[in-house]
């Protein structure tokens, strides 16, 4: 029995190329549970392993895709059984291992988690990578003594897949949030998921002058990285957190320690590939609970497996508002 997948070739100049391709089940990697890909996603990763590689992927030929949800089809593991519905992000899937991008999977079970109660598969593909990471953002500001009372909660690249789910978990937990856009086109977009403060990127893009500026920001999620960041730390409140989650703008920290040391801000680190299994499990349910399900249907833009190459472009490009949905099927 063949089914579709997005599969990407290298070419003896090194160059990648996607197309959508039928396969066999046999082909699939080793794993000890076969799942039925319902819906996937296109996060900025994505875009690299569709692409260029961007030195995720080690071997070719490959099939992307960093998330999927679906229905187990057939299990070798006690914790899951035929009918099951479950979610996959992180752990290197799509990257190392063959990934979402296919009407059919071979995973390791300890990768799964079960569907949470209150989310079909597709509403938890519209979160995916970025949206869990959004969640898990929130959850480290909060550990760090984030409270809507103490101002307002910067997020950068707010229109992009993290951003805009963040923004509208933060909104609806009572925050007053501050996006930090590029696309002034997605002023109304951002508004309708919370926002109540547009940020122009070029006002907070410039290079570091002063280490200490204003205190403004009582948290930040950062998708950004790079010069932006460098400039939002100066921007904090005494105390604050910010959750340094992207790169989009760049991977390079051009900041001095002086807000570490004059205003014990605090720089927390994101990942949400290896994150521990129990922590997963605890996101997903916070998601489930506190993401609402109407403002993750306003960031959906549906996709088939054949739309992916000009996605992955796009993202890259950071021309993708919002979080992509594909349907493999
Ligand atoms: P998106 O492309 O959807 O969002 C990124 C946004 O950043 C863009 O939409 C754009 O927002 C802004 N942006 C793009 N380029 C620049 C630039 N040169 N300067 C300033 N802003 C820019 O990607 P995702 O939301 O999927 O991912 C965001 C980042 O987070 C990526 O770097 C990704 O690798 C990282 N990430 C990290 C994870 C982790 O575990 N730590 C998990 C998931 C993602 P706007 O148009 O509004 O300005």
């Amino acid at each position: 029995m063949s089914f579709n997948a997005l599969m990407v070739e290298k070419d003896d100049e090194g160059k990648t190329h996607a197309a959508v391709t039928q396969i066999e089940l046999d082909q699939l990697p080793d794993g000890n549970v076969t799942v039925a890909v319902e819906y996937s996603t296109v996060n900025y990763k994505d875009g690299l392993c569709i692409g260029p590689g961007g030195g995720l992927v080690r071997n070719y030929p490959h099939i992307p895709g960093i998330d999927m949800a679906g229905v187990v089809e057939s299990s070798d593991d006690p914790r899951y059984a035929k009918g099951d519905k479950v979610l996959l992000t992180g752990w290197r899937y799509g990257e190392v291992h063959w990934g979402g991008y296919a009407q059919k999977t071979r995973v390791n079970a300890d990768w799964l988690v079960a569907l949470p109660d209150g989310l079909s598969t597709r509403q938890a593909m519209a979160v995916g990578t970025a949206g869990f990471t959004a969640m898990q953002s929130v959850m480290a500001l909060e550990a760090h003594g984030l409270k809507p009372a103490n101002g307002p909660v910067l997020v950068t690249g707010a229109a992009g897949g993290v951003g805009s789910v963040a923004t509208a978990i933060l909104a609806n937990l009572g925050y007053e949030v501050a996006g930090v856009t590029g696309r002034p086109e997605t002023a109304d977009y951002l508004k309708s998921l919370g926002a109540s403060q547009i940020v122009a990127r070029e006002e907070i893009n410039e290079t570091v002058k002063r280490p200490l500026e204003s205190e403004m920001w009582a948290g930040c999620i950062d998708a950004v990285g790079g010069a932006m960041l460098a400039r939002v730390l100066g921007q904090m409140k005494y105390g604050a957190s910010v959750a340094s989650v992207g790169l989009a703008g760049g991977a390079g920290l051009p900041a001095t320690v002086i807000p570490f040391l004059l205003r014990g801000v605090n720089l927390l680190g994101i990942d949400s590939v290896m994150h521990p299994y129990e922590n997963r499990v605890a996101v997903w349910k916070r998601v489930a609970t506190d993401l609402p399900m109407d403002k993750l249907e306003d960031m959906v833009v549906p996709a088939t497996l054949s739309d992916l190459p000009k996605l992955g472009a796009d993202i890259l490009k950071g021309q993708v508002k919002g979080r992509v949905v594909v349907d493999v099927n």
